[in-house]
């Protein structure tokens, strides 16, 4: 395994949050690294809706997720952070050197040392939940897919979406036009998503420009090494049809697993760790920061991920150096940006 260097700061998760705590680290003058779990830089952003829309980022009055994860990350590694993308974190120690001690954080991939830790590993190493029936994980990614990166891929086909949230009536909608054909399947009658896009998939509904069902689920998968056919079952009537049907797109959320993050010390509430007003968890030198925490008065938000990444970024710069200020100046005026103070 290679030796790496010891940085100042070691960023658990490359979400929003985690890019912008390099971005911080980088202004502030600290070395940084992000390591992921996925293999691209983004979060969730990437791995669920690259394909949406956001109105609540300061500055844009609209944004494709996956054009901020883009700006992000090039304002995120204008400084040099270094980026060790599709390792899991899974353990942590702390040793001795002389000089204080410092953090190791371990991957399959290595070893990471480190002056101070920010975990901004959003709702953890997060997996979608799979439909549970026989036989599934043969078709992952031949016909079954557990998020839509890129809608073209759906070109011409008859999809099936399965899933009564935002995701799957969201797709149902921005599918138009690019499916051969679309059927929504849920599994109950009452529907999780926003009520103006249950509106708009009822009306394409009306049209015969999606099929919607209620008390539908999927009872199996048929095909040579692709999804080529679905036999779904009515769990009211237990009647069965089987379809033909080229992709199914189940989006009905996912388990997020902390792993080895709660084996730490840390003091959590449910799956998130707690944190004071400077965004320290319990133990000195180790931050949290982004959907992962929980303080009083909490919002999972990309806004405030930013702003908690901001505070626990100075907050570690100022324990790594106290005569470094917690307070970073405005960069309107700083130097590292080729401006003046005034
Ligand atoms: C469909 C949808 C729409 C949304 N729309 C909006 C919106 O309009 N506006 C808004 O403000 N918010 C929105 N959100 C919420 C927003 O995406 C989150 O608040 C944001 O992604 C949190 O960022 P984060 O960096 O804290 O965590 P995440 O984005 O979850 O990133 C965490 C990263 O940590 C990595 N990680 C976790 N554990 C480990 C580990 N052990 N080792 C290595 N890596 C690890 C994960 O792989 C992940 O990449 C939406 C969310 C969803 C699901």
């Amino acid at each position: 395994m290679a030796e790496q260097e010891l940085k100042d700061i070691s960023i658990i998760g490359g979400g929003p949050t985690g890019l912008f705590a390099a971005f911080y680290a980088g202004m502030r003058g600290a070395s940084a690294r992000i390591i992921d779990a996925l293999p691209a830089l983004g979060g969730q952003l990437m791995a669920l809706y690259p394909e949406k829309y956001i109105f609540d980022v300061a500055g844009f009055p609209k944004v494709l997720a996956k054009d901020l994860v883009r700006d992000m990350a090039t304002q995120a590694l204008q400084f040099g952070a270094s980026t060790h993308l599709g390792e899991i974190v899974t353990g942590l120690r702390r040793v001795e050197d002389g000089n204080g001690g410092h953090f190791v954080l371990e991957t399959s991939d290595g070893d990471y040392p480190s002056r101070t830790i920010i975990i901004a590993a959003g709702i953890g190493a997060f997996e979608a939940r799979k439909l549970g029936i026989e036989g599934e994980d043969r078709y992952e990614e031949k016909g079954l897919f557990f998020k839509v990166l890129d809608p073209k891929q759906f070109e011409g086909q008859r999809v099936l979406l399965v899933g009564g949230g935002d995701s799957a009536f969201d797709w149902a909608v921005n599918l138009q036009g690019i499916a051969k054909s679309i059927m929504l399947i849920h599994r109950r009658e009452g529907f999780r998503a926003h009520e103006a896009t249950i509106s708009q998939v009822r009306e394409l509904h009306r049209c015969g420009q999606c099929e919607l069902r209620t008390f539908w689920e999927v009872k199996a998968l048929h095909g040579n090494g692709k999804v080529e056919r679905v036999t779904i079952f009515n769990n009211k009537t237990k009647e069965e049809e089987t379809l033909e049907i080229d992709a199914v797109i189940p989006l009905l959320g996912f388990h997020s697993d902390l792993g080895a993050i709660q084996q730490w010390g840390l003091d959590t509430e449910k799956a998130d760790i707690k944190v004071d007003q400077v965004m320290s968890t319990n133990v000195r030198g180790i931050y949290a920061a982004g959907d992962i925490t929980s303080y009083p008065g909490k919002l999972k938000l990309i806004a405030t991920g930013a702003a908690e990444a901001c505070i626990a970024v100075n907050n570690a710069v100022h324990l790594i150096n106290p005569k470094a200020k917690v307070n970073p100046g405005h960069s309107s005026n700083m130097a590292i940006f080729g401006q003046k103070d005034d």
